[in-house]
């Protein structure tokens, strides 16, 4: 196979279905560090861009496994799009989380706040787990899930910085950097997710689930003060694509959605498809901007080899100077969720005043209409929506 992104995806779940997933269970907890991670499955940058689809993963894996063998994974598959729907019946999160952050830069942009929080970004703080995570994750573009957790609590419970500062970089570092996974986890972790409840990282924890690589004593603060409960009532919405004729239609990709399913690809088809430069979207650092451009290139490639037409716009503007010529009434792009692609999307037709036909994954929509309350009941529809997907 050619080493492209779409192969190492597919790659990497075939090791893993093959090396690590009946382990998976009782091994994924422990972060052996960036040079051993045999016991997880590391396909989270594929999944988050769906360059390997959820459908895909749960699909192959039962292949080979009953799911009792192996539900702990595929229940973590569904994490990420239970959190996704969560999200999407409650906007006033990501909204509120863009305000907070907006005034936690200004605030932490002088002064003595400026120094810790740029203390913390060096990884110069003293706690050498927290400072090796800032370490790795510049230079990986990954944490694991329990040193994300670590690293969150640490962040928000010992070094008192505000948890949308530390979702920011993570959102800016990671690869894989999801706006409803991340902003929900840190939300988790500081105690705003479930009342009265917040996630403290222990001395203890992290030396046993590090493998003994981090030992530190005393270090961690154990007097957390939990912040103010504010609940978000779920707003069931309804997903429908408005109707379009199988040919002949405009349709905008956007980086959130390279999905390989035939599904998708029959979509396409007979349409002009378009992409519109994304880089003013979101200040990414260096590995998930690369990420981001071979995974759009290499898609772009394989369209193209399916004989679909594409065209690459630099800006919006050129994108609907096109339009404006163009015999297309219409324009459609698939759905990129809640978050700054999104955002930057409906920003862009209200400034040029066209309308935009949004087209759903279908199993985004399967799985979202679940994710009203807690994961616990969420987790209990697991197998009927396998049975709907496979
Ligand atoms: C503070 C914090 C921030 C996080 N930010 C992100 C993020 O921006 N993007 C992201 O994809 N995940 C995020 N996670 C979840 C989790 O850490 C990663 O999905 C996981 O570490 C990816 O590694 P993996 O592919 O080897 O996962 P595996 O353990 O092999 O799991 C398989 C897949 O299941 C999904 N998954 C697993 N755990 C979770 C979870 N807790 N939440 C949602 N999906 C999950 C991922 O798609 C993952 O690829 C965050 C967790 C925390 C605590």
């Amino acid at each position: 196979m050619s080493e492209t992104l779409r192969n190492q995806s597919l790659d990497k779940l075939e090791n893993f279905i093959n090396d690590g997933i009946l382990s998976y269970s009782y091994k994924r907890n422990y972060d052996y560090g960036p040079k051993n991670r045999s016991n997880i499955s590391l396909l989270s940058p594929y999944i988050r861009k769906r360059i390997l689809h959820e459908k895909e993963v749960i699909n192959k894996c039962l292949k080979h496994f009953d799911l009792n063998k192996i539900e702990k994974f595929i229940q973590e598959v569904f994490w990420r799009v239970y959190w996704k729907g969560w999200l999407e019946g409650r906007t006033k999160v990501w909204a509120d989380y863009k305000k907070n952050l907006e005034s936690s830069i200004s605030e932490y942009s002088s002064g003595e706040k400026k120094q810790n929080y740029y203390l913390a970004l060096q990884g110069k703080t003293g706690i050498n787990c927290f400072d090796d995570w800032i370490k790795e994750l510049k230079n990986y573009g990954y944490l694991h899930n329990h040193s994300r957790m670590w690293f969150a609590s640490i962040w928000i419970h010992t070094l008192q910085l505000p948890w949308e500062l530390g979702a920011n970089f993570f959102l800016k570092n990671l690869i894989d950097g999801d706006p409803a996974s991340n902003t929900l986890s840190w939300r988790w972790v500081a105690g705003l997710h479930t009342q009265g409840k917040c996630y403290v990282a222990s001395e203890d924890n992290i030396k046993k689930f590090s493998d003994g690589r981090y030992s530190q004593k005393n270090i961690l603060n154990k007097q957390i003060t939990l912040p103010e409960f504010k609940n978000f009532v779920f707003e069931k919405k309804e997903y429908n694509t408005q109707k379009f004729s199988k040919k002949n239609n405009l349709i905008l990709l956007n980086i959130n959605n390279l999905s390989y399913l035939e599904e998708t690809i029959e979509i396409m088809k007979e349409n002009l498809i378009c992409f519109i430069n994304h880089d003013e979207v979101y200040e990414y650092s260096t590995l998930p901007k690369k990420f981001n451009k071979n995974s759009m290139d290499e898609y772009l490639i394989f369209l193209k080899d399916k004989g679909i037409k594409c065209k690459n716009f630099p800006t919006f503007e050129n994108f609907f100077k096109f339009f404006e010529k163009s015999e297309f009434s219409e324009i459609f792009a698939f759905y990129p969720s809640i978050g700054y692609e999104l955002d930057y999307l409906n920003l862009q037709f209200r400034k040029y005043n066209v309308n935009l036909n949004f087209i759903y994954d279908n199993f985004d929509k399967l799985c979202w209409e679940h994710a009203s309350s807690g994961f616990f009941k969420f987790k209990s529809k697991i197998p009927h929506l396998i049975s709907k997907i496979n």
